[in-house]
């Protein structure tokens, strides 16, 4: 319970797992202060057109820390959007930045509508007026504060942010740099749009692989045959779920808003998703089982539950009854504190939001760097790495005597595209933070890893501010 008697706010529950961290550290409460502090919350409101007249929006922007710039983080549009929900979104961008090494400080924007209810131009009226508010105030720039898509946002809004923000900076040689997540037409990044889905198959994958823990949990390492349950198929859970399948898993359950639906046997990804397109349900699909509520699908028998929707969906009542031995936290916040310590104690592995779903906002850092390089990624080592792996070539088969086949001499050729590139970069940064958490929850003793990447950021985050000489 939070001081006031209600159950703790997003945010709130977000520092609860903070203060529990901060606990193995040993900087000085001023310091943790500073660093658990949002910043600026940039609260506005403006009136947009509509059919009968006029209707006034409301707007978030927060810059949670600022100890590196610039700023980083999505821009979710829904009407559930309040100013305690982009707090704790906008702390989340924080940790998970120095969890995995990409040099921002966190951000989130939000604004409160339901994008459904809207036509395309007045989404673009929308998005647009947002961006000038946010150029008003010095709330975004590549070296200041660089949106991206969250939920209910995607490619086409970032176009338009990316064309709003140069019609007020004209000639600015960077501004494509101002805003991730865009179309490759605008200034985008190929696989940024898989990117978190690809960096939660990545981070489960990794926590599979170590046989120690998998036996703790009493299940062979791999993803071979691992039964998994994914709920939401926006962005993040579709391209989970599909990487997960082609990495071996079975995937049992997928949910949505309006059902759920099962099969022991796997469901076929894709085929869910043609469904899903064409009946505009997920429920009835040939050979499944429906669900009544995403809800009943949480605690499906499964070894890995991939909440990957929207937050506070395994509470303290729920949590009780969840079955998986994995949780992967694909969605931002999906388990309250109170539900964390009850899956701790059950000895459920959760691989916390702060890392797993880390990959987009590491992809988002690729493209803010090929924006400010204005260069594709390989463009200027692929045909140079292929000359020298011709010639490796040649020079084996004259040596030995032995030819290669073609399409062995193909794949060993093959120089980099801004793809592989991207797609190594991520898979390397989702290894290597994964073992920086599992290690530092061994260094640390304590009994989860959201600790551990809580303490592990938070050090991060407190030597910047003590090298920039603010604290001692
Ligand atoms: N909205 C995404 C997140 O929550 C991506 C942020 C970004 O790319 O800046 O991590």
């Amino acid at each position: 319970m939070a001081a006031n008697g209600h159950p703790p706010s997003f945010f709130e529950n977000v520092n609860i797992n903070f203060d529990k961290a901060a606990a193995y550290t040993n900087h000085p409460q001023g310091l943790l202060d500073q660093v658990k502090i949002c910043n600026s919350v940039y609260q506005f409101q403006f009136p947009i057109q509509v059919e009968d007249g006029y209707e006034v929006i409301s707007a978030w922007r927060v810059e949670h820390s600022h100890h590196k710039l610039p700023t980083k983080g999505g821009i979710r549009y829904s009407e559930d959007v309040n100013e305690d929900e982009v707090k704790a979104l906008a702390a989340l961008m924080t940790y998970k930045c120095a969890i995995v090494d990409v040099p921002f400080g966190g951000a989130k924007g939000g604004i409160k509508i339901d994008p459904k209810k809207y036509s395309v131009h007045q989404l673009q009226k929308i998005t647009r007026r947002y961006t000038a508010e946010l150029v008003k105030k010095n709330f975004i720039g590549p070296g200041i504060d660089v949106p991206a898509p969250d939920y209910g946002t995607g490619e086409r809004e970032m176009a338009w942010i990316v064309d709003t923000y140069m019609a007020f900076n004209s000639g600015s040689i960077d501004g494509q740099a101002c805003v991730t997540g865009k179309p490759i037409t605008q200034g985008g990044i190929r696989g940024r749009r898989e990117a978190t889905g690809r960096g939660v198959f990545f981070g489960i994958r990794e926590a599979c692989a170590n046989a120690e823990d998998m036996k703790a949990l009493g299940l062979k390492p791999g993803l071979e045959g691992k039964r998994v349950v994914v709920q939401g198929l926006g962005n993040v859970g579709y391209h989970a779920a599909k990487f997960l399948q082609e990495g071996g898993c079975l995937i049992v359950g997928l949910a949505e808003y309006e059902g759920a639906i099962y099969n022991l046997k796997g469901l076929d990804v894709e085929a869910v998703v043609k469904h899903r397109k064409e009946t505009r349900s997920i429920l009835n699909f040939p050979g499944a089982t429906n669900m009544a509520s995403t809800a009943e699908a949480l605690e499906l028998d499964c070894d890995i539950l991939v909440p990957a929707a929207l937050e506070s969906v395994i509470t303290k009542e729920n949590a009780p009854r969840i079955k998986a031995k994995i949780i992967g936290e694909g969605a931002n916040g999906p388990t309250t504190a109170e539900a964390g310590e009850i899956l701790n104690r059950k000895g459920t592995m959760v691989i916390p939001d702060m890392y797993l779903n880390a990959g987009g906002v590491t992809v988002s850092y690729f493209e803010w760097l090929k924006n400010l390089q204005h260069v594709r990624m390989g463009r200027m080592a692929k045909r140079f790495t292929e000359t020298s792996f011709d010639q490796l070539i040649a020079t084996l088969e004259q040596k030995t005597g032995k030819m290669f086949l073609e399409d062995e001499r193909k794949k060993l050729t093959h120089g980099p595209d801004e793809i592989d590139l991207v797609n190594s970069g991520l898979e390397d940064t989702m290894i290597v933070a994964y073992n920086e958490i599992r290690e530092r929850k061994m260094t640390v003793g304590c009994d989860d890893l959201r600790t551990a990447a809580f303490v592990s950021s938070i050090d991060k985050i407190a030597h910047s501010y003590i090298e920039l000489g603010i604290f001692p």
